[in-house]
């Protein structure tokens, strides 16, 4: 029998029996768990904001294997909130999606915790663009499990990428100019690219000034579904089109 003491973010949640749930729960010293939440459907069940996404508390978990009971749950700090906007719920739900595909069972993975903590808190309680929050996040990401994007040469002909518009390789999950790609690949506006240049300098604390619009936000979600499904193999469900 174990006993798991940790803080962590519920990233999913289903349906288990009759009055059960199974969250999914990331963690910085144990990667991902599995826990059983038992009774939680009944309506005065104590733990019911410990079986929603978003959820950031201290957990109890005792039991054996890969799934353990929830013994108890205390609530952190509430970033409920992000369910309250539309976009910030879409990047969202997208950032927990993102952690729990790349995320280990059992295994610590600190890095992670620590920016999907941050990407969440910038979503709570700042006005920063849910998009930028999300792009950082997933640039972050990216780097960590060693699937850094180049953002600065042209994959073709190794030249620095300009500031005109670049086209992105669907295949390859890389830039190239203008002049040197095949048109079947995506035209992406030169400001994007520039934007996620700056990411990659920037913390979560300083992305609030950054102004995106509709068709920036909109090729941010592509290159993210685009390049997440060819480092890890999965459609981002959050973000598809
Ligand atoms: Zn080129």
């Amino acid at each position: 029998m174990q006993q798991i003491l940790t803080q962590g973010v519920v990233t999913r949640a289903i349906d288990y029996g009759e009055n059960d749930k199974i969250v999914t729960i990331i963690t910085p010293e144990h990667g991902r768990l599995s826990g059983l939440l038992r009774g939680v459907k009944k309506v005065t069940a104590k733990m019911k904001f410990a079986s929603q996404p978003f959820c950031f508390a201290q957990f109890k978990l005792i039991g054996r294997g890969d799934l353990l009971t929830v013994a108890n749950a205390t609530e952190i700090e509430n970033f409920f909130d992000i369910t309250q906007d539309y976009r910030a719920t879409v990047a969202g739900s997208a950032i927990l999606e993102i952690a729990d595909s790349v995320s280990l069972l059992q295994e610590p993975d600190k890095l992670l915790f620590s920016g999907l903590l941050h990407a969440l808190k910038t979503l709570a309680v700042t006005e920063t663009d849910p998009d930028v929050v999300l792009m950082r996040f997933a640039l972050g990401v990216f780097k960590i499990t060693g699937y850094a994007m180049n953002l600065k040469t042209c994959k073709n002909c190794g030249k620095a990428l300009s500031s005109d518009m670049v086209r992105f390789d669907a295949d390859t999950g890389e830039f190239c100019c203008i002049h040197c790609s095949p048109t079947r690949y995506i035209p992406i506006s030169g400001r994007t690219l520039e934007i996620m240049q700056n990411l990659t300098k920037l913390q979560f604390a300083e992305l609030e000034n950054i102004v995106i619009n509709d068709t920036e936000a909109h090729e941010f979600h592509q290159i993210i579904r685009t390049n997440f499904a060819i480092r890890f193999g999965k459609d981002l469900k959050s973000i598809a089109v």
